[in-house]
């Protein structure tokens, strides 16, 4: 005769159930609990919750911060290459939606030049849709970075107010992570950042010449990236320290490869670029050749490009230490050597960065970021 399970006893088949439920429940608890924490750290919210561990400042070495166990230890397994090159991808795809029609009009500026020979949109005031974009980046919930370098008296002289203008024009309504590096931690500037902002601090080591100051940026930068930037990020901007944010620096310039106007230089013929001219250095380009005359000021793109740029500039300034020549223009000359040779995919009007000194010719309708004063003899070392 089959018996029923419950048959013979049925009070202790009832605890027999009971015990069974409760392993099923707490089983299903538990695996509520672990699906939760997965989404939560996977998702940008989960992002959100690490990253405001740095609203004061973080302070790591070149290459690893300090204090970060928590999100270092969990996020190891998940940010994996393979996931960022998908989020970049779906990126890309995303991109294809929204046509370079759908926001930006050259059209709206016959004066100038708002479009390049490769069909990349040049950024004037009055070209772009920000409503339509805002719209678009809102929806991908993006991060931008910002890196800015500051060592020996340029913490005192720009840090703050470049800090403080960028808190209150750069990327307004997305999440911004800013990146500053030091050479001494202890005087970096007290500054209360918005919703939204983040930063983190790393001391760097200063260089003794500010020519090599300024180059190693590109080394220092390209090392950030790999180690951690590349998965913080959707995109990247580098920026000089001296200078001051005037008015929105939004979406409009965000792009796979984004390059900035000189002001100086850009209604110059490329023959009279300050461009490297000697065929000895790395950054040479010839006389005939050449688009524009770009800032080393500002420059940004996805984690990968800037990549790509910092590491080939390195490249070409390592070189030219072996063979015992510095270019004209430092790190710039190197860069143009690379925008050269690398279009950029889009590129940023003079108003962008602008030079006071020049005046406000009538191309200039509206100043996002404006050069302080050029005080070499009170900020630099070696002059
Ligand atoms: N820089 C610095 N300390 C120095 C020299 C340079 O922090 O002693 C950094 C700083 O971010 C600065 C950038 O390197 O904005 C480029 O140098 P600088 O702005 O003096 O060059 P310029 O814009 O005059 O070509
Ligand atoms: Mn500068």
């Amino acid at each position: 005769m089959r018996m029923l399970p419950c048959e013979p006893r049925p009070r202790q088949c009832e605890k027999i159930m009971n015990v069974k439920g409760k392993v099923i429940l707490s089983m299903l608890a538990v695996s509520t609990v672990i699906v939760v924490f997965w989404e939560y750290i996977n998702s940008p919210e989960g992002s959100l919750f690490w990253i405001y561990h740095s609203k004061n400042p973080e302070v790591g070495d070149s290459s690893s911060q300090k204090g970060w166990w928590f999100p270092i230890w969990f996020s190891h397994g998940y940010h994996e290459e393979d996931i960022d090159k998908e989020k970049e991808q779906r990126q890309e795809d995303e991109e294809e939606k929204l046509q370079l029609s759908d926001w930006f009009d050259p059209q709206k500026r016959p004066e100038v030049v708002t479009m390049t020979g490769w069909k990349a949109p040049v950024v004037w005031e009055g070209t772009y849709n920000r409503a339509i974009l805002e719209n678009y980046y809102a929806k991908q919930k993006i991060t931008v970075g910002l890196t800015v370098f500051a060592v020996g008296r340029y913490i005192e002289h720009y840090l703050e107010e470049f800090l403080t203008s960028a808190n209150r024009h750069f990327m307004v309504g997305h999440k911004v992570i800013f990146y500053i590096l030091v050479d001494d931690v202890s005087r970096m500037p007290l500054i209360e950042l918005g919703p939204l902002r983040s930063f983190k601090v790393f001391e760097i080591k200063p260089e003794k010449r500010w020519q090599d100051i300024s180059m190693m940026r590109m080394k220092t930068i390209g090392e950030h990236i790999v180690a951690h930037i590349q998965h913080e990020v959707d995109f990247l901007f580098c920026m000089d320290v001296d200078q001051v944010f005037q008015d929105s620096f939004g979406v409009e310039t965000l792009g796979q490869s984004v390059a900035q106007l000189q002001a100086w230089w850009y209604k110059a013929d490329p023959d009279e670029f300050t461009y490297e001219r000697r065929k000895e250095s790395a950054a040479y380009i010839p006389f005939g050749q050449g688009d524009f005359y770009y800032h080393a000021a500002i420059f940004g793109g996805t984690p990968t490009q800037v990549l790509n740029i910092t590491r080939e500039c390195f490249k070409g300034i390592l070189q030219d230490k072996k063979n015992d020549i510095e270019a004209q223009w430092h790190d710039e000359s190197h860069l143009n050597k690379y925008f050269l040779l690398n279009k950029p995919t889009k590129i940023l009007s003079p108003e962008y960065c602008w030079d006071y000194h020049i005046g406000l010719p009538s191309d200039i309708k509206l100043v996002k970021v404006s050069w302080q004063a050029k005080e070499y003899n009170l900020v630099r070392n070696n002059v």
